[in-house]
């Protein structure tokens, strides 16, 4: 198993009929709402760094560069697109 203080993953959460976005520590099979709309919201894409993190990299720009397909940043160091699942090209 992961140590618990990097088994937590930041999910970036939106709410499908307003669009409004918010970053929320999701576990499977909770329902988040928004703060002030009160709609459901659903996790659309994990936020850096994975937990738990597969790289000790720090998250500087340096450290990252946007995937090709989808324009998500993700670090250098990840072999795989962790937003679409494109194969990176290797530096
Ligand atoms: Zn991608």
């Amino acid at each position: 198993m992961f140590a618990a203080v990097n088994a937590k993953q930041l999910y970036r959460m939106r709410a499908p009929a307003s669009g409004r976005e918010a970053l929320a520590e999701a576990e499977p099979g909770e329902v988040y709402l928004d703060r002030e709309t009160g709609e459901e919201m659903q996790p659309v894409a994990q936020v850096l760094p994975l937990a738990p993190s597969a790289s000790s990299l720090p998250r500087a720009p340096q450290n990252l560069r946007a995937c090709r397909r989808c324009d998500q940043l993700i670090g250098l160091d990840v072999s795989d697109c962790p937003y679409c699942g494109l194969r990176q090209e290797a530096l």
